[in-house]
């Protein structure tokens, strides 16, 4: 509810609350950002099986066009990054080679749908530090794929993720699908203490390392 104290949080080095998940509902007394303003944008995403169970929300970034110019990074950021428009035959274990060098820094990355882009894809990142984040910024954006790609990744600053709730549309598939807490390829538990969770368009969660070893396009599950 404060409006006081929101210029602290990227300073100190006290773990980030996790607003990548679904299960951590954002208070709407905490936005203190009006989704309006002219640094930031919103864009409405979704996750998960369009007609069986569907997670929605919005997520709100700083605008990169305001700040890429001016190289300076937003004040208030925190360590989460969404890398935008990222085509879609770059498979999610492409993704993982592409930003392998910082996967220890990574806690978890999001595969989401952003309305209206269809043959594009979105990943929010959770990284372990503020730090990390702006390494991960300064080295990524602007960067191609791969040389053989003309995309360029485009990383932006994360205000916020607010999901809406879980649009079920079919009562069988319950809880039971939503947090998946073994890793389908290795069958370890996803510790959520570890670094480098994947989590697919399909909410399928997976380790980074075992999903590189997948080359198969399809979802493993
Ligand atoms: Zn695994
Ligand atoms: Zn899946």
């Amino acid at each position: 509810m404060s409006t006081t104290s929101t210029s602290d949080s990227a300073a100190t080095g006290s773990t980030p609350e996790d607003v990548l998940r679904p299960s951590t509902a954002v208070d709407p007394g905490d936005m203190s950002e009006p989704s309006g303003s002219d640094v930031t944008q919103s864009l409405a995403f979704s996750s998960g099986n369009p007609g069986i169970l569907e997670t929605r929300g919005v997520m709100i970034l700083y605008r990169d066009d305001i700040f890429s110019s001016t190289s300076q990074l937003p004040v208030d950021r925190k360590p989460y990054l969404c890398v935008l428009a990222v085509p879609n035959h770059l498979k999610p274990q492409n993704f993982c080679q592409f930003c392998d060098s910082f996967i220890q820094h990574i806690l978890e990355m999001r595969l989401v749908r952003n309305d209206g882009m269809g043959d594009q894809y979105s990943v929010l990142i959770r990284l372990d530090n503020q730090n990390s984040a702006d390494d991960f910024y300064k080295h990524f954006n602007g960067r191609r794929f791969s040389s053989q790609e003309e995309e360029v990744c485009r990383v932006l600053f994360i205000v916020d993720v607010q999901y809406a709730a879980l649009i079920e549309h079919a009562q069988f598939s319950s809880a039971s699908s939503m947090e998946e807490p073994y890793c389908p390829v290795c069958l370890e538990r996803l510790d959520q203490d570890m670094s480098g969770i994947l989590t697919t368009i399909c909410n399928h969660s997976f380790h980074c390392s075992c999903i590189s070893k997948w080359t198969d396009s399809s979802c493993p599950v």
